[in-house]
């Protein structure tokens, strides 16, 4: 789960990382006033919230002087449609700014924690050169970036802080503050979950050192104990994937045209990457799960129905503990409730597999069978393709 940049920074006061002063984040206009009041005297920073980064080039973060400039630039912002490296060329739409007192940058680090899958501990990577993405600077400049791993059942230690602070070439007189605000990131880290903590840019002010920015990834496996955060609203799923995760279906929104009706994470996978070989695209990821009955098939159907962009439905089922003819049922129940009316080619192999092509046969239904895989994904892409030229 990706948070928002204020919801980061949230986490970060909690652990006493120091963060700039917040006058929180605002969805109109009329509560700038207040948020700028509560940011202190100006000026201020103005920032989009949106999950994605390279918001500053993008226009999404913008410095303001007066209220008045405040109000104008924040009218910019909100509702704009911001385009960034990150965000794909259709953009995200801004629906929350962030009001903050701005700060007086005097050098800008960077300093991120993740977790190392082949060390199996998470590790902290800084760079003195703040700003920058550290994808670009780990390809141009790989020796600008330290890397510190760190035991999750002590956190960060002071000379491992103190080696960071070195590599930073953080003054002396700052050191002790630097390292205090180093281990406190990795509390976060540890303590809510992350598989991300990323300050890009950390800054060195008059006044001493500031997360500016703030990027926070929650590893969803630990939502269960995470519970506060797991209520927080789904920013990342798209109307469709909040429905079907509601019903128990691991569904995922892509690009293509044929939508897909698989059981099980791996043949759904396998599915996609037959039906792309046979000169398709997927309009889905869909796994009914194990334990599909006849409800969550019909279920399943309507929900990938529902992207317009779908010309062929591709069912593909092996029939393991789930069995044939209880999927052609629910494949025969959900074809008349949804009336469907685009083509349907189904796949059928595994337990029952006689009794349900049997059944589907009698149904009268209009579909194509395949025998395998390689036949359903070619005669699925056919039928899309006929279906889109027509
Ligand atoms: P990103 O572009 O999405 O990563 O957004 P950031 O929060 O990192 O902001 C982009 C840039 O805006 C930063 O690298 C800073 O240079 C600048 N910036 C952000 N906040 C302030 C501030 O309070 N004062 C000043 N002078 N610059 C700021
Ligand atoms: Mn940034």
């Amino acid at each position: 789960m990706k948070l928002l940049e204020h919801q980061s920074k949230e986490l970060f006061r909690a652990k006493g990382v120091a963060v700039p002063p917040s006058g929180g984040a605002i969805e109109d206009l009329g509560r700038l006033a207040a948020a700028l009041k509560r940011a202190g005297r100006g000026p201020w920073v103005l920032k989009a919230q949106v999950l994605a980064g390279g918001r500053g080039k993008a226009g999404g973060v913008k410095l303001a002087r007066t209220p008045r400039e405040a109000r104008e630039l924040a009218r910019q912002i909100l509702g704009m449609t911001l385009i960034s490296p990150q965000t794909g060329p259709q953009g995200v739409k801004v629906a929350s700014l962030l009001v903050e007192g701005g700060a007086k940058i005097e050098r800008e680090l960077y300093l991120s924690i993740v977790l190392d899958r082949k060390a199996a501990c998470p590790v902290v990577i800084a760079s003195a050169q703040g700003g920058m993405e550290i994808e670009t600077l780990a390809h141009e400049r790989p020796e600008a970036i330290v890397r510190v791993p760190v035991d999750p059942d002590q956190g960060l230690l002071d000379y491992q802080g103190r080696r960071l602070g070195y590599a930073l070439d953080i003054p002396a007189e700052r050191m002790r503050e630097f390292v205090a605000l180093a281990k406190a990131l990795c509390r976060v880290f540890l303590d809510y979950d992350c598989s991300l903590v990323e300050v890009n840019p950390l800054v060195l002010t008059p006044k001493g050192l500031l997360a500016l920015d703030g990027k926070v990834i929650v590893d969803d496996n630990a939502l269960f104990r995470q519970k506060a955060l797991a209520a927080l609203p789904d920013l990342e799923s798209s109307r469709l994937e909040r429905e079907a995760k509601r019903h128990g279906i691991s569904y995922i929104g892509l690009d293509g045209n044929i939508g897909c009706m698989v059981n099980g994470a791996g043949l759904a996978m396998g599915t996609m990457d037959t039906i792309a070989l046979a000169g398709g695209t997927p309009a889905n990821f869909l796994d009914v799960g194990g334990a599909a009955d006849q409800q969550r098939v019909t279920k399943a159907f309507q929900i990938l129905l529902k992207d317009r962009k779908v010309k062929a439905v591709l069912v593909n089922i092996f029939g393991g503990i789930v069995r044939c003819d209880m999927i052609a049922a629910g494949v025969i129940a959900a074809v008349r409730k949804v009336k469907l009316k685009i083509p349907l080619v189904v796949r059928l192999q595994g337990t029952n597999v006689d009794k349900g092509r049997a059944l589907l046969k009698e149904s009268g239904i209009r579909l194509t069978t395949a025998e395998d895989l390689w036949e359903a994904a070619q005669k699925a892409v056919a039928a899309a393709k006929t279906a889109a030229e027509a």
